[in-house]
């Protein structure tokens, strides 16, 4: 590059640091653009989708700007989406490791879709006739990222989904208290559409026995009837599928109808039909007083015959019914539901519209009797092992909260025994053995599980980072405190470097002590080497003294370098040592998105770590192409040397790594 160019782009740094670091993280060496189709990439990368109303101006902008894009503009368009790009670009997002989060549930529904198990609901025709193999997933998160896989955007039956959104609208309009006096918020231990109700002792409105919550069939028949009871049928249908709009993302500028949930009038009246034990329910809560009555006054209808008389039926039953069972027979695809239950998981507010549905306090009173009630009778064994608020349909739909995270729906018709989607179970589980998303996981300090909020590298650069920045500067009060919380020190980094070989290699004699009074043992590293070859190579006489007392047979390390007395390139510090790390071990997974994002966070490409690895080191000794050509793009220098002199090019002649050899070797020339 020019030395002009440099200077130019130097001067851009100094001009605004944290927007630059943006542009360079997308902006090849020797440029001074981006190429649109690069930011584009880094967007879909990072989970989010081109229809998101949050980025529409910015892809309007994109269009109609050429494929390079210098400094100015780039701020300027980035900026037209405040700063959900900038989270985007700088790995802030709920899911900052998107397309690794996402190649992990493929895997999960790739081995769940073998599960054939399980009947269709069979009670009405519209249900037994569904394609019983189908199988979809959605995910969005409150950043509005939105993965999907399978049947993903099939329309399906809302069944007893809506049962949770029921309640919340009711909260809505009239408030915890008052609809707490006309349901309960017990488990019911029964079935979802037992008859039996939750005996109250008669309190001065005289209700004594109410549904035991919202999530079984009583419960959501009377949630049903206390939403715009005044209201005709069709005001108070339209309402709610307004509602469902918004919850999904729909505003109120668009056309309503495309974004409104579909209602399949057919379904409905199939229910209406085979509805008995609904029907009877109705009336019980009527007969129990605690469905309120509708203010119309039908008694006047004298028959003509002397002893013929119309039979009364009280409409306040017929219209909280004929709401329910219509609301069960909206139709929704797996990503408008999985966006509806980010809206919850999101406190409210719908992640790609901003809007705030619902509020806080409706979600927070919602969110915990869905935990306890929302999977039929198999409540409690399903928050055991899954741990999160739930609801599933008949319709083969399971609708999961995790909140401030995102919300989940799976859908597969075929039913267990209880009447839950068998995959939508068995997905869910996985889900959690996999990622530490349980409402209990805080206490837990299961590694085998990932936080899905943490890049994996970054996970891994704090389960051994810190101990080891701590044995090479020795700092044994850093060590002391990981040890108190049992945090181990004997992990070793991408090159299986541990505390013990860096407190050896710069004489923390203190710090060796310290860690072989704490059992720790002296292992090998990536080369061979043990840390006694460490204080050997660094002349540390006392600790090389320290552990040819211990009873170890120890192998020689093998470090290829070509050019032991050749120069090395500058390797660049960097304050956040933890952020070094997590570059090096992002190197080692070929994991490009997390370089790029750690790049627009301002670390340097060629940072380097307590023993002068960087990221290029890695990535060469591991094969990762595509992090080595990112690397090397982005400005990365070739020939930098590691504590033994090591480049590159010989990490990968002695890993032989064929293709990166050959990239390295042309990219000199
Ligand atoms: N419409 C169904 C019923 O009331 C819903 C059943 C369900 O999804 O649990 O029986």
């Amino acid at each position: 590059m020019s030395k002009e160019k440099i200077s130019q782009l130097e001067s851009l740094r100094a001009k605004s640091k944290r927007e630059a670091d943006l542009f360079f993280s997308l902006c090849e060496n020797g440029q001074n653009f981006v190429e649109s189709k690069k930011l584009k990439d880094a967007l879909d990368h990072s989970g989010l989708k081109p229809n998101d109303n949050r980025l529409q101006s910015l892809f309007k902008r994109l269009e109609a700007h050429g494929d390079k894009i210098v400094f100015e503009d780039f701020i300027s368009i980035i900026r037209t989406s405040g700063l959900l790009v900038e989270k985007a670009l700088r790995g802030q997002l709920a899911l900052p490791d998107f397309i690794d989060f996402s190649k992990n549930i493929d895997k999960i529904f790739d081995e769940v879709k073998k599960i054939r198990s399980g009947e269709l609901a069979s009670y009405i025709p519209p249900l037994a006739e569904v394609d019983p193999d189908q199988f979809g997933i959605a995910i969005v998160t409150i950043d509005g990222q939105i993965y999907q896989r399978g049947d993903s955007q099939t329309d399906f039956s809302f069944q007893s989904m809506c049962k949770p959104f029921n309640y919340c609208f009711a909260l809505e309009a009239l408030g915890l208290e008052q609809v707490s006096k006309h349901v309960g918020k017990e488990p019911s231990g029964r079935q979802f559409d037992d008859l039996t109700l939750l005996a109250r002792s008669a309190s001065s409105n005289g209700f004594s026995r109410v549904p035991f919550n919202p999530m079984v069939n009583a419960g959501a028949i009377m949630t049903a009837g206390l939403i715009d009871p005044d209201d005709s049928f069709t005001q108070r249908l339209r309402h709610i599928r307004q509602q469902f709009g918004r919850l999904i993302g729909w505003t109120a500028d668009e056309s309503p109808s495309a974004e409104m949930p579909r209602f399949n009038k057919n379904m409905a009246r199939q229910e209406n039909f085979k509805g008995y034990n609904n029907i009877a329910m109705g009336y019980l809560l009527m007969a129990t007083g605690s469905l309120p009555h509708t203010k119309t006054d039908l008694h006047r209808d004298i028959h003509p015959d002397e002893d013929e008389f119309d039979f009364y039926i009280e409409p306040a039953v017929t219209e909280a019914l004929k709401l329910y069972f219509s609301i069960c027979s909206l139709e929704m695809t797996a990503t408008d539901v999985a966006m509806a239950a980010a809206t919850l998981a999101n406190s409210g507010v719908c992640p790609i519209s901003q809007d705030r549905v619902l509020s806080q306090k409706t979600v927070r009173n919602c969110l915990p009797v869905l935990q306890s009630s929302g999977m039929y009778n198999a409540s409690g064994t399903f928050f055991q092992q899954v741990g999160l608020p739930a609801k599933s349909g008949v319709g083969g739909g399971v609708l999961l909260i995790v909140p401030q995270l995102m919300g989940i729906c799976i859908f597969s018709p075929r039913l267990d025994t209880q009447g839950n989607s068998v995959r939508g179970i068995e997905m869910s589980k996985r889900l959690t053995s996999k990622y530490l998303v349980h409402t209990f996981d805080g206490t837990m300090t299961d590694t085998d599980r990932l936080d899905p909020k943490l890049p994996i590298a970054r996970w891994e650069a704090n389960s051994c980072g810190e101990a080891i920045w701590a044995a090479s500067n020795g700092n044994i009060r850093t060590l002391e405190s990981l040890v108190s919380q049992q945090r181990d020190l004997q992990t070793g980094d991408y090159d299986i470097r541990t505390p013990l070989h860096l407190a050896s290699a710069e004489g923390q004699l203190e710090v060796v002590k310290f860690l072989l009074d704490h059992d720790v043992k002296p292992i090998p590293d990536r080369w061979g080497g043990y840390p006694i070859s460490d204080a050997r190579n660094n002349n540390h006489k006392k600790i090389v003294d320290l552990f040819e007392k211990l009873d170890i047979k120890y192998t020689e390390p093998f470090h290829l370098v070509e050019n032991p007395k050749g120069k090395s390139d500058k390797i660049a510090k960097f304050d956040d040592e933890l952020m070094v790390i997590e570059l090096l071990f992002a190197a080692t997974k070929n994991n490009v998105d997390n370089i790029r994002h750690l790049v627009a966070n301002g670390v340097p490409v060629n940072a380097g770590d307590y023993d002068l690895r960087t990221a290029l080191h890695l990535a060469a000794a591991e094969g990762s192409l595509e992090a080595v050509e990112y690397l090397v793009t982005h400005g990365h220098p070739l020939n930098v040397r590691d504590r033994w002199g090591a480049t590159p090019l010989d990490e990968a002649k002695r890993e032989k790594r064929k293709s990166v050899v050959d990239f390295l070797n042309k990219y000199k020339s």
